[in-house]
């Protein structure tokens, strides 16, 4: 079967790292075709603004994109690029694998772990008031109204809104995908022992959906517990579906577990559409010296080709990607022994040679 993908190559190292995986990609046998659509600041003069309407129609159209980083402007006036593709096509699930590869220079061995974060709500829906603002007062003055604990009238106030509905989607997600990869537990991370109302409704949540897969594992943890037991024993932890802020936090402590942002791809997944891309950003410092590593972008394709159902093609691929770091010949600088390591290849050459194995 052939599918059309959203291709956006971003910005900064973006290009380089989407061109090589594009060409893994195709080595697959996978039949792709790419509708290419550009968003960024190498767009934002031409086209007035860093996400062109027509980027967001065409992923909108393919329900499927693998995306490049994107610089966020600073200091410009425009939104994030990511915020925004987030915003408008509803991509409410964050969902970032952390797994152990031979060859990769890293504190721990065995760790599989599978992030799955909530993305629209929680401390990150960006309701918030500035200390001093006639608008804090009014919220301060209302909860100090109907509430024996007084808040400081020269407080800041940033708010945790959590919903029923929003938490139902994302545990049914978690469950989904655990039951969809044959993962065995799936871990509800919260501080619901202090935060009742909000953790507390997302834990009471995951407690009636876990219901609803008895083959897998429901086990609850405390967000502090988990930190503790993430660098203890990572080996013992699968999927671990969490609120937004946690979810952030703890991803990028996942990891650091497997080896850093190099090796950390990601999934965004709405209910229209998808949207692929490595948790790294796009490194402009090493802009078309086809230096840096796209293994995270290539994991984001080989989770792109698992949402479209190509399972074996994924495998291969991630087969292919394993053998040549553990080979640790045909790699880039970052996974080479030292930094300066002459032995080291380019993004296109690694390519290339995970090219070289799916043949
Ligand atoms: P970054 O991830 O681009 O870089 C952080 C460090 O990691 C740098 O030292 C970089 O050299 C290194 N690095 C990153 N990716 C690498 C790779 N593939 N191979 C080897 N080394 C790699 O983070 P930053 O510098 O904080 O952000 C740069 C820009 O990217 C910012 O504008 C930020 O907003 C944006 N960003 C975009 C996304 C996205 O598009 N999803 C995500 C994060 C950051």
């Amino acid at each position: 079967m052939a599918y059309t993908v959203t291709l956006v190559p971003g910005d900064g190292t973006g290009p380089e790292l989407t061109e090589a995986t594009r060409r893994v990609l195709e080595a697959t046998g996978v039949e792709l075709t790419w509708d290419v659509q550009q968003a960024g600041v190498d767009v934002m003069e031409s086209a007035g603004t860093p996400l062109p309407p027509g980027t967001l129609d065409s992923i909108k159209r393919n329900g499927v994109a693998l995306k490049g980083p994107i610089t966020t402007p600073i200091g410009t006036g425009f939104r994030s690029v990511n915020v925004a593709l987030r915003h408008e096509l509803g991509l409410y699930a964050c969902v970032r694998p952390c797994k152990s590869y031979a060859g990769v220079r890293s504190r721990y061995e065995g760790v599989d772990i599978v992030v799955v974060r909530e993305n629209t709500e929680d401390l990150y829906a960006g309701i918030e008031f500035e200390s001093g603002t006639d608008d804090a007062r009014a919220v301060i003055e209302f909860l100090n109204a109907r509430q024996p604990k007084q808040i400081s009238a020269t407080s800041g106030i940033s708010i945790k809104p959590l919903s029923p509905e929003g938490s139902e989607r994302i545990v049914r997600y978690a469950f989904d995908y655990a039951r969809a990869n044959g993962r065995r537990r799936v871990s509800c991370i919260t501080k619901a022992n202090i935060m009742k109302h909000t953790d507390g409704l997302f834990l009471a949540v995951f407690r009636e959906v876990a219901k609803d897969y008895p083959e897998i594992e429901a086990w609850e943890t405390l967000v502090d517990a988990l930190c503790m037991g993430l660098v203890q024993r990572p080996e013992e932890f699968d999927v671990l579906v969490l609120p937004n802020l946690y979810g952030d936090i703890i991803s990028d402590l996942t990891a650091g577990l497997v080896g850093g942002l190099g090796v950390a791809p990601g999934a965004n997944i709405g209910t229209g559409a998808a949207v692929f891309e490595a948790t790294h950003g796009s490194a402009p410092k090493y802009k078309g010296q086809n230096k840096v590593n796209p293994t995270a972008m290539i994991l984001s394709g080989k989770l792109m080709l698992e949402h479209l159902g190509e399972r074996d093609a994924a495998r291969r691929l991630e087969d292919a990607v394993a053998a040549v770091i553990a080979e640790g010949k045909s790699v880039t600088y970052d996974l080479k022994p030292t930094r300066d390591d002459p032995t080291a290849v380019g993004t296109s050459e690694y390519a290339d040679a995970i090219i070289a194995r799916l043949g």
